[in-house]
């Protein structure tokens, strides 16, 4: 179906964060599948355990109990604040059966019309139908029919629009710590400290959506851990499966006491493929040192896109992010298709967001030289948009 307005790039091998296209041309991708290939492209230590489990075991079903499952969940409940895990294989997934979680917890608890959610202006939580009602953007949600109930929306950063929405009726407060498709907007460690305080409050849950800022994304195995605080529901995709098609719902044993067998469910969630992947990229990215350096490389980046903005004053009006997830918002002259296409034409792959800015987000293995790369290329391709424009 028409549902993309695709680049004409056909890429048929990826190495490291270089993608190959089937003319020969390389490209540095710091787009990273949209913050998917957190190791970057055909990591060996990927291609193995893809490799191994292929020759053992694809599929079985949840009728029956999935080691793999249970080998990742013990690594994420070890690494999280969580206490149990149900397996997807999607970032929209992962936030509907957040959402789910959130309502059948007040469900038990004997509050079954704790039902709404307050969500954020500017947020990106999925394509089915309860992910686009969360975000609430018009654009997404026109000619799909009734809009799913149950979501309120405050500008991000707005306590005090946040505090009076609570009611009776609120179940919990959905957040993604930084928003990635919105165009790179963070919230404050302060805002998130003072959402988790209201929680407590009113007895809500906070439900975060750390499908594209978790996994190593911001420097930190998840974004939520810069403030300090914990969520008591969290939904991981993207960089969890490096590639291969995998999510997951993280919640504390209380938060999750409503999720009996029967509630909820999916075929291929935690299928073995994907969690011989995923449970690789939990033991690559948390070995000793590993987000240190992402965090020294981020500094590194957030450098050179800073000098960017000061050499392109007239393109560049910010610089945002945090970690390998930044953006560049732009001035309003110009678009972020211009960007992009200016940086395909440098050979460097960045993804469009929105409020009119571009994402920057390299493979988490990238190195300083190819972090340096990247920023030269992103200056010519600024300097080609100028240059276009006069
Ligand atoms: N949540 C966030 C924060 C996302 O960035 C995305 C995808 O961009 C999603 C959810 C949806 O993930 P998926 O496309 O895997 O369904």
């Amino acid at each position: 179906m028409g549902t993309y307005a695709r680049q004409d790039i056909v890429f048929v091998r990826g190495e490291g964060c270089w993608l190959i296209s089937e003319g020969g041309e390389r490209y540095l991708d710091f787009g990273s599948g949209v913050a998917v290939n957190a190791l970057g492209h055909a990591h060996p230590k990927l291609v193995e355990a893809l490799k191994t489990q292929a020759e053992k075991l694809w599929h079985t079903s949840n009728l029956y109990r999935v080691e793999g499952q249970e080998t990742v969940a013990e690594k994420l409940t070890r690494l999280t604040f969580a206490d149990q895990v149900f397996f997807c294989n999607s970032g929209a997934e992962a936030v509907e059966g957040a959402i789910k979680v959130a309502r059948r917890y007040h469900y038990v608890s004997g509050a079954p019309e704790r039902q709404r959610i307050i969500a954020f202006r500017g947020a990106f939580h999925g394509r089915t139908l309860a992910t686009l009602a969360a975000a609430g953007n018009e654009k997404y949600l026109e000619g799909f029919g009734p809009t799913a109930e149950g979501f309120d929306h405050v500008e991000p950063g707005d306590l005090e629009a946040v505090e009076a929405l609570i009611g009776p009726t609120t179940a919990a407060i959905l957040l993604e710590p930084i928003q990635g498709e919105g165009g790179v907007r963070s919230f404050s460690a302060e805002f998130l400290r003072s959402v988790r305080e209201l929680c407590d409050t009113h007895g809500l849950l906070l439900v975060l959506d750390e499908v594209q800022t978790g996994v190593g994304r911001t420097g930190k195995l998840f974004a939520h851990e810069w403030a300090g605080i914990t969520p008591d529901v969290m939904a991981i995709a993207k960089g969890f499966g490096g590639g291969f098609p995998t999510g997951a719902v993280l919640a504390t044993a209380e938060a999750a006491k409503g999720m009996t067998p029967g509630t909820h469910g999916s075929t291929f969630g935690g299928n073995p493929l994907a969690m011989a992947v995923a449970s690789t990229v939990l033991d690559v990215i948390t070995e000793p040192g590993f987000l240190e350096a992402v965090q020294t490389k981020a500094l590194h980046l957030k450098q050179g896109l800073e000098g960017l903005k000061d050499q392109h004053a007239g393109l560049v009006e910010e610089v945002r992010g945090a970690g390998l997830l930044t953006g560049l918002k732009l001035k309003s002259t110009i678009t972020p298709a211009q960007v992009v296409k200016a940086a395909n034409e440098e050979k460097l792959l960045i993804v469009g967001a929105g409020d009119n800015s571009v994402r920057i987000i390299p493979p988490l293995i990238a190195t300083e030289e190819e972090i340096g790369e990247g920023v030269r290329a992103l200056s010519r391709a600024l300097t080609r948009v100028a240059r276009e424009m006069s």
